[in-house]
């Protein structure tokens, strides 16, 4: 059953039942860096006019915590490319009713930016990282320089962050030998590590997804070898498990759209920086939020409708194919990562 926007305490839920707690924003599709597994070489980005404004998007944000939503997780694209982004995480932060403001991001901004994340309301960050070898990272994100990322995590981990943590995208041949080297440096630093399955966002001619392609699993046992891995019960009501590491306070996690699918606890939707509502990261189902805004300024009435009627279309499952020409359009930075 759907929520009543009358309702004091409305619950987004959808046709299966689950509940929709947790919404991505994708702040801006822009970004600084062109990771071989999520953009194209030659990008062609949405024109600015058709990209939410700002106020737009804290009023969006207002408007699902007043449905239920109590994690919003800001993202892109390179949320920190966007100019004033601090405003609106202080606009969100401030939204009564949010529990958790949190942010991705590849990281290179961060020297800039981290103490006035932490001041303007952001719990935790997800730090993008992939190599710790300057001219693989450069490979890998095409235009980024590894030591400002590193100047990055070195600066939120001064800031106070509740919770620091590391994604790596793993692709075969390319970075998979360095699986041990980047759980050393998260350890090191207090910080924990997500290991993450490529995924089919996109048509890329860089590499063969398929060939390049590395299990959670793969990595979970080349891991257990050397550390003593205790499974969280924790769920995350997305593809991520949990392993604390024996004798550390860190975690080490797999995020698995692959090869493990626990869609039946899935409890979130993504926005993307025009405003489309996307209800599932495998398929194409959306509603234009941004038509709604723009054609009621004033009256939430509408938009909290639209958003409820959405509900409705979320799909069961996703289904992601290796196989070319099966690859879903939409690049990552699209998506909101
Ligand atoms: N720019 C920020 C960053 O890189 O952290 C935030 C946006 S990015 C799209 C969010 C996350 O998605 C990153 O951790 C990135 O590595 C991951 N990602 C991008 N494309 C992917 C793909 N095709 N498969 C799996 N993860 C991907
Ligand atoms: Fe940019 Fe993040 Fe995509 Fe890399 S993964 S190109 S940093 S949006």
């Amino acid at each position: 059953m759907n929520a009543d926007v009358s309702t004091d305490n409305p619950v987004l839920q959808d046709r299966f039942g689950r509940t929709i707690d947790y919404v991505r924003l994708s702040v801006t599709d822009r970004c600084d860096f062109r990771c071989v597994y999520c953009m194209a070489e030659d990008m062609t980005f949405v024109p600015r006019a058709q990209v939410l404004t700002l106020e737009e998007m804290a009023r969006l944000a207002r408007v699902l915590v007043q449905l239920g939503v109590k994690r919003i997780r800001l993202t892109g694209g390179e949320p920190l490319v966007r100019r004033d982004v601090a405003h609106l995480v202080h606009n969100i932060g401030a939204i009564d009713g949010l529990r958790e403001l949190n942010m991705t991001t590849n990281g290179a901004g961060l020297p800039r930016h981290a103490q006035a994340l932490k001041a303007a309301g952001v719990d935790r960050l997800n730090i993008s990282l992939d190599s710790l070898d300057p001219e693989r990272f450069r490979a890998l994100t095409r235009t980024g320089d590894l030591h400002k990322v590193l100047a990055g995590i070195e600066a939120v981990g001064h800031a106070g962050f509740r919770r620091i943590k590391l994604n790596s995208v793993i692709l075969r041949g390319r970075n998979q030998d360095e699986v041990p080297a980047l759980v050393d440096f998260a350890l090191e630093r207090g910080l924990d590590i997500a290991f993450i399955e490529e995924m089919p966002l996109g048509a890329i001619s860089e590499h063969d997804r398929a060939l390049e392609f590395v299990s959670s699993e793969a990595l979970r046992n080349q891991l257990s070898q050397r550390l003593t891995l205790v499974p969280m019960a924790e769920k995350t009501g997305g593809p991520s498990r949990y392993w604390q590491v024996l004798g550390s306070d860190s975690r080490i996690g797999f995020i698995s759209p692959h090869s493990q699918n626990f869609c039946h606890l899935c409890n979130r939707v993504r926005i993307t920086a025009e405003g489309r509502m996307l209800l599932c990261l495998g398929h194409e189902h959306s509603v234009d939020l941004r038509a709604v805004l723009r054609a009621h300024p004033t009256d939430d009435v509408p938009l909290r409708q639209a958003i409820i009627d959405a509900m409705a279309i979320k799909p069961e499952r996703h289904d992601f194919n290796l196989a070319p020409g099966e690859q879903l359009v939409r690049f990552m930075n699209m998506t909101g990562g």
